[in-house]
């Protein structure tokens, strides 16, 4: 494919070449003041011609390995993935994408909404119980989840410092008369992962743009430092906890090759004095306890703060596990997330948000907020029994292209599209279990060119679509909001074969955006 004839960063060159002005005055300007709007256009058709020369593209790739390793893009292998000893890159791609300036703009601006958004809703005990209720008569994970939270409402909240971090993700979809318009994918507030990675990858981009002599480009490229931010908000909890003694527990998996990710906010926090211990929700099970106060104890040493980076799979849960979760629970230690704002996360949490009057009911008074996060909802759909859900399924059974099918999972490989889609449908429809899943409308990104470097795989051009996600962090005492902030950003790309899949599912690779 001739650079003339494609569709990619050329269109959105000309796109957004069209625009009055993309520069609005918002918390990214001073990230973005960096950007000349100059010369993008010719880059980028520069990029398509480079991306045709498969001896050019293994060149830079190796260049590019060598540069992510020396910066600590680093993930542990799949052959070993308890160990240190032998340890890769992370995938990522070899050029950064273009992405329309305004809709990072509109992702950064609309993130503290959705921090407050989630914490709303997590302490609205009664729209989690009247959404979830007809997902927990089917599903047996989420019911497990709910389960542990009304024993801990109960028993009565012993945690008076809460802590958000979360991810919004998003895509562009395209249209058929106009730009392309930022479209939510979804939250995720538990273990949102490549906060820390993705501190290091612009360096990688930024060497690569040098090496083919692009240094203004280079230079471009935007800062990106989301683990420091999510730092930032932990130590913020553990200071609130009040306990200078006390730890931060990251509760990890057993088998983890992302560690490294994770190690860059531990190491930020120990800089600050905060000291940080690993273990697994069997080390809790065997040697946790709660003092009468419900302060949280392990091995003798009191936790602040406890850290999910494991815990959003049914698959991470043997009995013993959900014994620690339950304690963990019960504990006056800040949990991130606690039991709700996991379930604030669910799908079908963000389908019901999505109703007319919902955002409007639980966040009132704020009309300006509610019209930023209803901008970014995509059509969602309820499928529990009745004439909507009926509408809904016949509707995706008569256009299966146009849909997905998504039940109340995380961590990728999950969804059910196209032809998959339809048949697994009609099979549901005459069922009660059709209320575990929710139907969204599918986003359809333009694609465009990149490289994927991927361990073992030759460097060749690939038609591709991004996923943004923007970082949030919010710490609230009480009732007070003390912190309400976005630390940044993670551009995650993947070629257009495959309609789903993160980077730990090896599908998608991290990313930079480049505004233009
Ligand atoms: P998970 O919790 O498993 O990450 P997601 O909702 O993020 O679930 O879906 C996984 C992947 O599927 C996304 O990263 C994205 O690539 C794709 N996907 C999800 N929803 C849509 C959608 N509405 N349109 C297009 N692709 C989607
Ligand atoms: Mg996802």
């Amino acid at each position: 494919m001739g650079p003339q004839t494609s569709p990619s960063y050329v269109t959105l060159w000309k796109s957004q070449s069209q625009l009055p002005s993309p520069h609005h005055s918002s918390a990214l300007d001073l990230i973005l003041s960096v950007h000349s709007k100059t010369k993008v256009g010719v880059m980028m058709t520069s990029w398509e011609s480079i991306l045709q020369d498969d001896q050019q593209l293994e060149e830079l790739a190796q260049q590019a390995v060598d540069k992510a390793l020396m910066e600590g893009v680093l993930m542990r292998t799949k052959q070993e993935p308890n160990s240190s000893n032998i340890v890769s890159y992370a995938p990522f791609t070899l050029f950064p994408s273009a992405v329309p300036r305004e809709l990072l703009e509109q992702a950064y601006a609309v993130q503290t909404d959705f921090n407050l958004l989630v914490d709303t809703v997590s302490q609205n005990s009664a729209f989690l119980e009247q959404t979830l209720c007809s997902t927990i008569k089917i599903d047996d994970f989420i019911a497990q989840l709910f389960d542990i939270y009304k024993q801990v409402l109960k028993e009565g909240i012993a945690q008076t410092v809460f802590l958000g971090l979360n991810r919004s993700d998003y895509m562009f979809n395209r249209s058929a008369d106009g730009p392309p318009v930022l479209k939510q994918i979804e939250i995720n507030t538990i273990s949102a992962s490549f906060g820390g990675l993705s501190s290091k990858t612009p360096a990688v981009h930024r060497h690569i743009l040098n090496v083919l002599g692009k240094t203004k480009e280079a230079a471009n490229i935007l800062s990106n430092n989301p683990s420091k931010g999510l730092a930032l908000g932990i130590a913020k909890a553990w200071e609130l906890y009040g306990s200078p003694k006390a730890l931060v527990l990251v509760i990890a998996q057993e088998e983890e090759r992302n560690v490294f990710d994770q190690h860059y906010i531990e190491h930020d926090l120990l800089a600050r004095n905060i000291h940080v211990i690993r273990r697994r929700f069997e080390d809790v099970a065997k040697t946790g306890s709660l003092d009468q106060d419900r302060k949280l104890f392990l091995d003798g040493q009191e936790i602040a703060v406890a850290y999910f980076r494991d815990g959003y799979m049914p698959s991470q849960y043997s009995p013993q596990n959900w014994e620690a979760r339950l304690l963990l629970e019960r504990s006056c230690a800040v949990k991130c997330p606690d039991i709700a704002t996991q379930l604030v996360g669910t799908k079908k949490v963000q389908q019901e948000l999505s109703r007319p009057g919902v955002l409007e009911t639980l966040i009132p008074d704020q009309p300006e907020a509610v019209a930023r996060l209803r901008a970014t909802f995509a059509g969602l759909y309820s499928l529990d029994v009745g004439e909507e859900g009926d509408r809904a399924i016949m509707e995706a059974i008569a256009a299966p292209g146009r849909f997905v099918l998504k039940p109340q999972r995380e961590g990728g490989g999950n969804n059910l599209y196209g032809e998959e889609m339809a048949q697994t449908l009609k099979q549901l429809k005459a069922s009660e279990k059709r209320a575990s899943y929710i139907l969204m409308e599918k986003i359809e990104p333009e694609p465009f060119g990149n490289c994927l470097l991927q361990a073992g795989i030759p460097a060749r051009m690939t038609q591709c679509i991004s996923e943004l996600g923007i970082f949030g962090v919010y710490v609230r005492q009480g009732k007070t909001l003390l912190m309400n902030k976005h630390v940044g950003h993670l551009l995650r790309t993947k070629s257009t074969k495959h309609a789903d899949g993160g980077v730990a599912a090896g599908v998608a690779v991290l990313d930079n955006p480049y505004a233009v």
